[in-house]
């Protein structure tokens, strides 16, 4: 009799051992594994990185595991620390004399594996220095507006007008005088008689003619006029 108790309790003891043993695998993560999810894969960047989070202790240097539920911590510690960017020069330099640390184009705050929105990013901080905060922007096919517009988000308030409409000439300059700038995509879709109306109120206010197509032409070209405006 005392054996039966012993052999019905050992099989559920087991499965416990089992379910204890995959709690930890799914519980924590290498630190090298959690610093992979953060884009942090490079030697150089991963020793930065874990010297840094061993001062804020959000990781411990005689262990080499941490718990998973740090990583949005450890996400966030990382971002306040440094400025995260993928080894293209045109990330780094945009580090702007903040502490870089080299990860995979996914998690570069700059391009975040996009030319494009590099770019964009790019430029809304050219803007910001700028004080350029409202735009009008004039022609370009929809899916550009609407791209453009997906992209600078809320950090520039952008008006939209149709290369095909034909504002009047006190519409026109409304625009001119109530936006920080006027930027008129000659690529496409844009109705000559339009530009001219525009051009027409040069003395407004200030209007930038870009002749590439694509969000990231544009958004060079803002940055390259925004540059010039704040004198650098
Ligand atoms: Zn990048």
């Amino acid at each position: 009799m005392p054996g039966v108790p012993a052999r019905k309790g050992s099989p559920p003891a087991r499965a416990a051992g089992r379910a204890k043993v995959r709690g930890v695998a799914q519980d924590s993560l290498t630190i090298a594994e959690l610093l992979a999810r953060c884009g942090v894969e490079d030697p150089l960047s991963v020793a930065q990185a874990r010297t840094a989070l061993d001062a804020v202790k959000l990781t411990n240097p005689n262990r080499d595991r941490v718990s998973v539920g740090k990583l949005e911590r450890i996400r966030d510690a990382l971002h306040a620390q440094f400025f995260l960017h993928c080894p293209s020069a045109a990330c780094q330099a945009m580090a702007a004399g903040r502490t870089g640390l080299v990860v995979r184009k996914d998690a570069c705050t700059a391009c975040g594996g996009s030319n494009t929105r590099r770019a964009v990013q790019d430029a809304l901080e050219a803007c910001a220095r700028a004080g350029i905060r409202k735009i009008c922007v004039v022609g370009g096919s929809p899916a550009v507006r609407e791209e453009l517009q997906r992209m600078v988000g809320a950090q520039i308030r952008l008006t939209l007008v149709e290369g095909t409409q034909t504002p009047s000439l006190m519409q026109a300059r409304a625009h001119v005088r109530g936006h920080d700038l006027v930027v008129i995509l000659g690529a496409s879709e844009l109705n000559h008689k339009l530009s001219n109306t525009y051009e027409a109120h040069k003395a407004d206010g200030h209007i930038l003619t870009v002749s590439k197509r694509g969000v990231e032409s544009i958004a060079e070209g803002l940055a390259h006029h925004a540059r010039q405006r704040a004198g650098r």
